[in-house]
């Protein structure tokens, strides 16, 4: 661990990168990684909250990944749900535009992804209660206009009381019915059709993906 920045600031390796956090932010574990970057766990030493920090490498190394990083800094500010999570802290350790780097946003800190959640006996309530946050959450995403276009079980997170949160806002946008949209977003599986053909979509993109996969599994039953 070194000192930098006028003492603000410490540095700790977390596997192959570097997080240089505010010194708060102490006893940092790597939990996830994502387009953007490493996640970590850590616990907020002036609010006495465990926290997720999220290092957004480099995000003006290109224009893909400066957008990416105004989206989801945009939109996580904008946006106030229980089904949303929550951006806590905002900072960058570089003192200077000219020197300016990474960016880490701070946020709730929950326990796990839908990932691990999907491969346990759940029972019929829970299941239900995360399928209605799930809802909840798409649901004041689309009355404010924003369309989430990487919703997948990685960007679901739950905490053991069975709460749930959207998270990764990179490759959110507001809806426009003016123009085209880009037909180029992630994570295949989850696209809906009028994503992949590059035609105009709204805030109902999301509903039609399901229609999607239940009609690619009805075909190929059918065939
Ligand atoms: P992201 O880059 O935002 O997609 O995050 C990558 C992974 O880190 C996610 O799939 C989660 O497993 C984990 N993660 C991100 N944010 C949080 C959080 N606030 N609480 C718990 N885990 C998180």
């Amino acid at each position: 661990m070194t000192d930098s920045a006028e003492g603000q600031f410490y540095s700790v390796q977390v596997g192959d990168s570097t997080f240089t956090v505010l010194k708060r932010y102490q006893q940092l574990r790597a939990i996830g990684s994502g387009a953007q970057g490493i996640v970590c766990s850590a616990l907020d030493e002036v609010l006495g909250i465990p926290v997720a920090v999220k290092k957004l490498c480099r995000p003006f190394q290109n224009q893909t990944h400066a957008k990416r990083a105004y989206r989801e800094l945009v939109l996580l500010k904008c946006v106030n749900h229980k089904n949303i999570i929550r951006l806590i802290n905002v900072f960058t350790p570089q003192k200077s535009l000219e020197e300016f780097q990474d960016l880490y946003l701070v946020m709730e800190l929950m326990d796990a992804s839908l990932c691990q959640v999907i491969h346990m006996d759940l029972d019929h309530e829970r299941m239900s209660y995360l399928l209605y946050q799930i809802l909840c959450g798409i649901r004041h995403l689309h009355s404010a206009g924003i369309i989430h276009r990487d919703l997948k079980p990685s960007n679901i997170v739950v905490k053991s009381d069975c709460t749930l949160k959207i998270l990764d806002f990179g490759l959110a946008r507001t809806a426009c019915t003016n123009f085209m949209m880009t037909p180029y977003v992630v994570t295949r599986y989850y696209r809906a059709p009028e994503v992949i053909l590059g035609m105009k979509y709204k805030e109902n993109v999301v509903y039609n993906t399901q229609w999607h996969l239940s009609k690619q599994g009805a075909d190929g039953a059918g065939s």
